[in-house]
């Protein structure tokens, strides 16, 4: 008889956004009327750019007439996309890329759960706690063993560098959920560490877009020595509003290479392209157009503004959340804020208590990993004058509970 993979028994019964939602659903039901302020989700909210739309209807056009037709893209998505990608993300960064380096493909969350195809199943993986879903999951449902990386307000959210060995190391800045971020000498402590043990950096930038901050990093390839250690994650969600159209990018330097399971070394990025080749058709030509337009100077100038915009919705939370004193992180760099819960409550009586007595909806951090007890994340990827409501309403619970 064929057999169900155990694994997926070992994965928490449901994923945490689908867990809220039926809170919220739930809720709903038995309140009809209520005006609920959805502050949980980490959904883009903002339409897309002009710039965008115009490139996607001129390429529905191109689609129109055999001439300019589109069909199956090549396996590494447009050159004319990687080309941009290499010129408008990186060379500004003063990193050198090769457009062969590059993989286009629907946005983040397939690669960072698919990229452990390439890698020897039973890997040792260390993830970082409070930590974006996806990366725990997918490895759990390869049998991987996860190690934990707690992140506190003591290590800036950062983690301390291991002192055991592990094969493979996750990491996300500006981070999801916390809305930190990582300064150039921690990154490169976490290069070293990688350089030293032969582990390999899964660093997913998703939100890099937000960095305001010049100091700050925005790819781990401004580290000297990551291109011999890192895999990084991109995506065109948070940078430009793609939740719904779908498109990101994956950088494997065409050098970064693992030993098999013989100790012969293995190019990743020829794994990955043989991978991609058989198992994936590549992003829409229509989204790959959407995307170059985001390298347009209008493009760029329309992408900055809407994420202003939400920087500074984030203000607006951190503002209330410091307010009512509950140590807010992030919300700086990154479109989330981090904050405790007050009396060191339980995250999930927290969002019950939330829901029930102002309905708003926040999302519970222990979701996010056994770190994330007793805090719980804002997002601000929300109406501007409905935060500000929920901000209030929050306020005037704590301040009368
Ligand atoms: N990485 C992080 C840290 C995220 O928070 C998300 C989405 O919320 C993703 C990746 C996935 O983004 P995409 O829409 O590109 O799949």
């Amino acid at each position: 008889m064929v057999k169900a993979n155990l694994n997926f028994s070992k994965l928490p019964q449901r994923y945490l956004f689908l867990d809220i939602a039926k809170r919220v659903a739930a809720f709903s039901e038995k309140h009809p009327d209520a005006d609920i302020i959805r502050m949980g989700i980490g959904d883009v909210t903002r339409p897309l750019a002009p710039a965008v739309i115009e490139a996607m209807h001129k390429a529905v056009d191109d689609c129109a007439a055999s001439a300019t037709f589109h069909g199956y893209g090549p396996e590494r998505g447009y050159l004319w996309l990687r080309e941009a990608i290499v010129k408008g993300d990186y060379a500004p960064l003063g990193v050198q890329m090769n457009p062969d380096d590059i993989f286009i493909n629907d946005g983040a969350k397939s690669d960072t759960g698919n990229i452990g195809d390439v890698l020897a199943p039973g890997t040792t993986v260390g993830i970082t706690d409070p930590v974006y879903p996806v990366y725990v999951d997918t490895n759990l449902m390869r049998g991987n063993l996860i190690k934990y990386i707690t992140c506190s307000a003591e290590n800036d959210f950062t983690g301390d560098i291991p002192k055991e060995k592990l094969d493979v190391v996750y990491l996300c800045y500006p981070n999801n959920p916390t809305g930190a971020v990582i300064t150039r000498n921690k990154l490169k402590q976490w290069v070293d560490y990688a350089l030293e043990t032969g582990a390999l950096i899964m660093y997913d930038s998703a939100y890099e877009a937000f960095i305001r901050n010049p100091k700050i990093p925005h790819s781990i390839y401004e580290i000297e020595g990551a291109r011999q250690c890192a895999i990084e994650f991109r995506s065109f969600s948070k940078t430009a509003g793609f939740t719904g159209v779908r498109c990101g990018y994956t950088v494997i330097p065409q050098n970064l290479k693992v030993k098999d399971e013989r100790g012969q070394a293995v190019n990743l990025n020829a794994l990955w392209e043989r991978r991609q080749s058989c198992k994936f058709n590549g992003a829409s030509y229509i989204s790959q157009c959407g995307a170059l337009a985001v390298y347009s100077e209008q493009g760029r100038a329309q992408t900055k503004a809407t994420i202003d915009y939400y920087l500074e919705t984030a203000q607006i939370i951190r503002e209330c959340m410091q307010e009512i004193g509950l140590n807010p992180q992030g919300g700086e760099n990154a479109p989330y804020i981090w904050a405790q819960t007050p009396g060191s409550m339980d995250s999930w009586d927290f969002f019950d208590m939330l829901l029930e007595k102002a309905q708003v909806v926040i999302t519970p951090g222990s979701g996010f990993g056994p770190a994330g007890q007793g805090s719980f994340r804002i997002t601000s990827f929300a109406d501007r004058q409905r935060t500000i409501e929920a901000m209030n309403r929050i306020k005037s619970l704590i301040k009368h509970a």
